[in-house]
């Protein structure tokens, strides 16, 4: 039986792109005037502009872009349904996430919203198509999923088009890599490793976030004794923020990662993981950007915070550390590393083109904002661009303005989920944004259980689709277990038998108030960077540093 490939339809036009090639290879090599073929969503060719043209594309027409070429962004720390939420006004100083999950301030602005977005089926596609086009636009090429659960407890992923870490369908060569959020408690610490052993691509584990002795427990939660760890190098911590100097020693041996998340840590705790004593360990490090209501609304964002810290802090990174951290290196974390991660030869064509060719290109991308992305790619196929260069690649779709240039939105498929179909982004974002200024009367219609004859229930129940979201506070419950499970049809879905969050419904609307959705892009959000300002947490270094490399 033929399989359905979710994000790799491999049959993308042939394409070349001119521009400076930022490889990302071993090498760190950088193409001043250099040019990309892509076809079938691969990376034929990468060469000087001034080399023949490979077999097959002696006609194809050449794309100067006028701009940087670098591989897309690979961000392994999201919940994505929560970005359509806007930043939260974070009322204290947490020090560990167990606080912040209780506060009645988080479950007004962000959880009971959450919860009565997802009790209305009717919002499933729209969230879907904002959030993922959100990513798109800040480049990312290569995210975490969007769960969704049926009444029956039967889990699946949206299939989008950007690449999905944890379903690809692909296990050959890109196997799928699991997420938990919870933390593992000691007692299970065995068990765990056990698991961990059977991982094929990379374990992402939220692990320790927070700056106290409760968070650091999780970690130490992890040694089995002695100087045996429930640590393996499929093992990627993502915060490690409570690590000291000796646990980043211990992650190292045992070969684990982490993913950092400086932003998020800095909004809810002030400050973030002690990263240069993670780097002189020895720990493999990714960026991500958590979420949009404690944490960055794209990887252009993050690793401008990220920069910033490591410059305030003696200079803990160069900026080509910086740009690996959202491509090669989450890349090799996940075991994908023949695959993506660099402008390689035989690669996926996953391309991010960042306008301009001044200067040094490191520091480029960091500089970037979402209007200068004149081209995401994903498997060969433009996703999103300038208007001009996607109509010329042949890639027209809804066009949208970006800092006030054309760009233009592909998102057809293949194999698109049935959910989004003919959904136009502008269509998503004005639906949500009515639903989050009317969340108080959504609510009380959640509260209000639906009549479903038994003929309704067996036409749609089984397969109304409902999001399963992350749930952040701790009930004992995982809800992203990534159990293997085989469903009808054949596919091997990543499900778990569990109590859905969406059946609680109840106080919702005394909870909830009207809410702006969270904008699409920062270039485009005037109020942006006052926001910030007002945030108690956020050091002001990081503060001005974010009005400098934004403006
Ligand atoms: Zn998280």
């Amino acid at each position: 039986m033929a399989t359905k490939k979710p994000i790799d339809p491999a049959d993308s036009p042939r394409v070349v792109l001119e521009g400076r090639v930022v490889t990302m290879n071993g090498n760190a090599e950088v193409i001043a005037n250099g040019r990309v073929y892509t076809h079938n969503g691969d990376i034929v060719a990468v060469q000087e502009a001034t080399a023949p043209a490979p077999a097959g594309f002696g006609n194809t027409a050449v794309s100067a872009t006028g701009g940087t070429i670098y591989p897309g962004f690979i961000d392994l720390h999201n919940h994505m349904p929560y970005n359509v939420l806007p930043l939260w006004q974070v009322p204290k100083k947490f020090s560990n996430r167990g606080q912040w999950g209780r506060h009645a301030e988080y479950h007004s602005k962000i959880s009971a919203p959450m919860q009565t977005l997802a009790a209305t089926p009717e919002l499933l596609a729209s969230i879907c198509r904002y959030v993922e086009a959100k990513a798109l636009v800040g480049g990312t090429t290569t995210g975490q999923g969007i769960t969704l659960a049926n009444q029956s407890g039967i889990r699946r992923y949206f299939r989008g088009v950007v690449r999905n870490v944890e379903a690809t369908d692909d296990e050959a060569s890109l196997p799928a890599a699991s997420t938990r959020v919870p933390d593992v408690a000691a007692k299970d610490a065995q068990t765990f490793l056990t698991r961990l052993k059977k991982e094929k691509s990379c374990y992402l584990l939220h692990l320790s976030e927070g700056t106290d002795a409760t968070a650091r427990r999780a970690f130490q939660s992890l040694q089995i004794g002695g100087a045996s760890w429930a640590i393996t190098p499929s093992l990627c911590g993502i915060h490690a923020a409570a690590l000291q100097a000796p646990d980043f020693e211990v992650l190292a041996a045992n070969g684990g990662s982490m993913v950092w998340s400086p932003f998020s840590n800095m909004l809810l705790y002030g400050r973030t993981a002690d990263i240069a004593a993670a780097k002189a360990a020895g720990v493999p490090i990714s960026l991500g950007c958590d979420w949009a209501p404690s944490g960055s609304r794209n990887l252009l964002n993050e690793l401008k915070v990220a920069h910033i810290f490591s410059e305030a802090n003696g200079g803990i990174f160069t900026a080509r550390e910086l740009v690996a951290m959202v491509t090669r290196e989450p890349a090799g974390l996940l075991g994908w590393d023949r695959v993506v991660g660099t402008i390689e030869v035989g690669k996926r064509a996953d391309l991010l083109v960042v306008e301009g060719t001044a200067g040094d290109p490191y520091q480029q991308l960091i500089r970037a904002k979402e209007s200068d992305l004149a081209l995401v790619m994903i498997n060969g196929v433009g996703r999103i661009g300038d208007a001009a260069l996607m109509r010329k690649l042949g890639f027209a779709g809804e066009t949208l303005k970006i800092g006030g240039a054309n760009h233009m939105l592909f998102l057809a498929h293949p194999a698109e989920d049935p959910l989004t179909q003919n959904l136009t982004l502008s269509a998503a974002g004005d639906r949500l944004t009515r639903a989050l200024r009317g969340l108080p009367a959504l609510a009380r219609m959640a509260e209000r259980p639906r009549p479903i004859s038994p003929m309704a229930m067996a036409r749609a129940g089984a397969n109304t689709w409902r999001l399963a979201l992350d749930e952040i506070l701790d009930t004992g419950v995982e809800l992203r277990a990534n159990l293997p499970v085989r469903v009808p049809g054949g596919r091997t879905l990543r499900a778990a038998a569990m109590r859905p969050v969406f059946a609680e419904t109840k106080k919702l609307s005394a909870a909830v108030m009207p809410l702006a959705i969270d904008a699409l892009t920062v270039v485009d959000d005037p109020g942006y960077l006052d926001a910030l300002d007002t945030q108690r947490n956020v050091p002001d270094t990081i503060k001005e540093g974010l009005r400098d490399l934004w403006s």
